[in-house]
């Protein structure tokens, strides 16, 4: 029988009121669970499950915390066969996006999962999403970092938040879900990736890195674009449909060009605001400039995916 560890982060799911607003608390939970019989069926895979506290609404979330969880489950890697991970819906992506990224070598499912309404909610969608990831996690075998929610399966560095009351909360704008969640679960068996050579026994890390996002927008000045550059190791430049950048006149390009030509050069890649979709840097004079100024593409990733990416490729990640 396989086991899964729960790993409780915060988010909305085990929310409850406070006089400021909802907060996490950390009996809702532990009260809900108590109170779902169907956990304790034979069929629901063995689960174990933590808080790690400081339980946090996912806004407040900080790369140190994608660190702190992902050297959780590499500490726990020998004793579970999967991992359930209860987390806010607002940063999920960017947390998902930065565990693929950090886990390198994983051979199980870490899914991550949360809800719309928390559990102390009579019609919360929470319920169902901790069943599911549990069952989805003992016993798919897939090896990746995922994001199940409103029936879905989505591979996390693929998947982007598109709705902040609707169950169906997440999407993959460029790519099919890993599986489809009815009366059954299908799994796409052909879009799974091979598992890893197995994760490191523990994770150090060197220096903390400076990236940015930068979503651009009509009126973007140059002083504000060359803020940003200054001393980032690297930048997400979230630009418009194709790749477009605003080219006109050639001085926000200069500034670009002298932060990706410096000494100590910034990293920029250009990804699209749009949910689907690919960068192309070769079709528009609007974005081939960007190419022309040292601007790396970054084809069809999220800017989550891109930005956790970076982050994780300036982290120095040293595998022990
Ligand atoms: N603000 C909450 C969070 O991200 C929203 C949610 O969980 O749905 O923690």
């Amino acid at each position: 029988m396989s086991r899964v560890c729960v790993l409780h982060v915060g988010g909305t799911i085990g929310m409850a009121a406070s006089p400021d607003g909802l907060v996490p608390q950390r009996e809702v939970l532990e009260r809900y669970l108590a109170s779902m019989p169907e956990l304790q069926r034979p069929d629901v895979p063995k689960h174990h499950v933590e808080l790690l506290e400081p339980l946090l609404d996912s806004a407040d979330m900080a790369p140190a915390d994608w660190l702190r969880i992902a050297k959780a489950i590499v500490a726990r890697d020998a004793e579970f066969d999967g991992f359930v991970v209860l987390h806010g819906t607002d940063t999920m992506t960017h947390t998902a996006s930065a565990l693929s990224f950090l886990l390198r070598g994983l051979r199980k499912p870490v899914i991550l999962t949360g809800a719309q309404l928390s559990l102390e909610h009579v019609r919360t969608d929470g319920r169902e999403h901790i069943v599911t990831s549990i069952i989805l996690a003992g016993t798919t075998k897939i090896p990746e970092v995922c994001i199940y929610f409103a029936d879905r399966l989505l591979r996390g560095n693929r998947a982007q938040k598109i709705h902040n009351t609707h169950f169906l909360a997440f999407d993959s704008g460029n790519l099919a879900p890993l599986a489809t969640v009815g009366a059954r679960i299908d799994v796409a068996d052909h879009l799974i990736r091979k598992p890893g050579a197995g994760l490191p026994i523990s994770l150090k890390f060197e220096r903390e890195p400076q990236v940015v996002a930068l979503r651009v927008f009509p009126g973007l000045s140059r002083v504000l674009l060359d803020t940003v550059l200054e001393g980032a190791d690297g930048v997400v430049l979230e630009t418009y449909g194709a790749g477009t950048f605003p080219h006109r006149g050639g001085a926000l390009l200069e500034s670009i060009r002298r932060a990706t030509s410096a000494a100590q050069p910034t990293v920029v890649v250009n990804v699209s605001q749009c949910h689907g979709g690919v960068v192309d840097q070769a079709t528009y004079a609007s974005s081939r400039a960007l190419a022309d100024a040292g601007v790396v593409s970054g084809v069809d990733m999220t800017p989550e995916a891109a930005l956790t990416k970076l982050y994780c490729l300036f982290l120095s990640l040293i595998h022990i």
